[in-house]
């Protein structure tokens, strides 16, 4: 008995040693993960830097003082947190000037008019500095074009109404659906002899903000390009529902927008180095242009902070991270995507191996996840850390789209991935004067960037 006794417990012992060893290798995970996260929520800059963004300096379109200012600003607190080593990266940005604001009305019978809030989309041509007044004819979408042909389209302009399917849970479909109407809408138009267009706001709500966002007229020589307007989605309905009642309606809008040359703007670049493998790059990034009709909290403020936050947050627990972890904030997403596909050049130029990086660019919301675009293998090692997530309910780890900016960066056995917080309100928001400040949660900023702090500590700690 007593033997026996002694027995057992030495082999207790060991198990108790061995367990809690095991125990302790995947404690430190845990409490690493969560010593982010507390310091997030109570020690965070990401929130005072987004109201400085927001507040004092305000929509950041690519060319403007305002996005020079955004540049200034970053570059700043970047170099004030004490990285290894912060620079700007030169990158020509196209320059297009919104002028003073848009103004339109349909007319029911000469003199019965009513004034709807319109905003011209990003790129488009100014109309004739009276206006245009011409018949106006509404179509779901670029595919009806087709089945009315140049008989019923010459002359007039064409309202493109498809609104966003309220039924798609992630609204990011519903956006890419109906999103070629803004982009295309008036290339398409044109070739029918439509004068102008009018589109129905990326919005799945009924509201008085029009939405802006970016077009394109492809080749089309300057003398055929016709001005397109976003129209909000409340004026939407009644157009439409007064072109039921009345087919024969009258459409005036006036805009003076005006494309510039190009621009020398920047890529805002801060790293801490790698330790042990300085080489392997891990990227995280959010833009800093924006549109100019609200402050571009949302989209995309919310990620450039986020994403120097992750440094801020290494930096005040301690960790030294093994390999360099390097935010970019990218200028010129919303109208051009030239500092994406700059920052890639320069790091193909540059030989530089890039292991995994991330992007912030869908709100600052609360975060639910990450998509991920990576091989099988790296998709299962990333799933091996999903229960590290749990507590923090941001476990949707799915294959997915991971962000505009880093896409440029793709190339076999890069991970790329996007954080995915709730898309539920974001196109209430989008591109809209109510992109703002106070529709910001500081809670939900913060997760966002806990969130991608711990999976940067991870993928930093265990590699691909
Ligand atoms: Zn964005």
């Amino acid at each position: 008995m007593k033997n026996n006794y002694k027995v057992n417990s030495k082999l207790a012992l060991f198990f108790v040693i061995a367990f809690s060893y095991v125990g302790l290798s995947q404690n430190s995970d845990e409490e690493q993960i969560k010593k982010l996260y507390d310091t997030a929520l109570t020690e965070g800059s990401g929130y005072d830097w987004l109201n400085y963004l927001s507040n004092q300096i305000g929509g950041r379109l690519s060319g403007s003082i305002q996005a020079q200012q955004a540049v200034d600003y970053t570059k700043a607190q970047l170099d004030s947190l004490g990285v290894d080593k912060v620079w700007l990266q030169p990158v020509m940005v196209p320059k297009w000037v919104r002028g003073t604001p848009e103004f339109a009305y349909f007319e029911t019978n000469p003199g019965a008019t009513t004034n709807v809030a319109i905003c011209a989309i990003g790129g488009s041509v100014p109309t004739p500095p009276r206006g245009i007044k011409a018949n106006i004819i509404e179509v779901e979408g670029i595919e009806q074009l087709s089945s009315l042909g140049k008989d019923k389209i010459q002359g007039k302009i064409v309202f493109f109404n498809k609104p966003m399917d309220a039924t798609q849970i992630n609204t990011f479909t519903a956006y890419s659906n109906c999103v070629d109407q803004r982009y295309a809408g008036a290339l398409e138009a044109s070739e029918y002899g439509a004068v102008g267009v009018i589109v129905r706001s990326m919005n799945l709500r009924l509201d008085d903000y029009p939405h802006t966002g970016s077009m394109s007229y492809g080749e089309q020589a300057g003398s055929e390009r016709i001005p397109a307007a976003a129209i909000s989605t409340n004026a939407a309905e009644l157009l439409s529902t007064s072109l039921k009642l009345n087919p024969d309606i009258n459409f005036y809008f006036k805009q003076n927008c005006k494309q510039f040359d190009d621009v020398e703007s920047y890529n805002v670049i801060g790293e801490i180095k790698g330790t042990t493998k300085p080489e392997e790059v891990i990227v995280v990034g959010g833009h800093l242009d924006s549109w100019d009709l609200g402050d571009g909290s949302h989209d995309d403020g919310a990620g450039c902070v986020q994403s120097m936050e992750v440094l801020n947050l290494f930096k005040k627990i301690g960790y030294k991270p093994k390999r360099t972890v390097r935010v970019v904030l990218f200028m010129n997403e919303e109208n051009g995507l030239r500092g994406g596909n700059k920052y890639a050049e320069f790091a193909n130029a540059k030989n530089e191996k890039h292991i995994f990086a991330i992007e912030s660019d869908s709100g600052g919301f609360s975060p639910r996840g990450f998509t991920f675009e990576s091989s099988d293998k790296d998709f299962e090692k990333v799933l091996e850390w999903k229960n590290l997530f749990k507590p923090y309910l941001v476990h949707y780890f799915e294959k997915g789209f991971s962000g505009a900016d880093i896409g440029p960066l793709k190339k076999d056995g890069l991970v790329l991935a996007g954080l995915r917080p709730d898309s539920q309100r974001y196109f209430d928001h989008h591109h809209a004067e109510n992109d703002t400040f106070e529709h910001v949660n500081k809670r939900e900023l913060q997760l966002g960037a806990a969130s991608m702090a711990s999976l940067i500590y991870l993928i930093d700690k265990y590699g691909f």
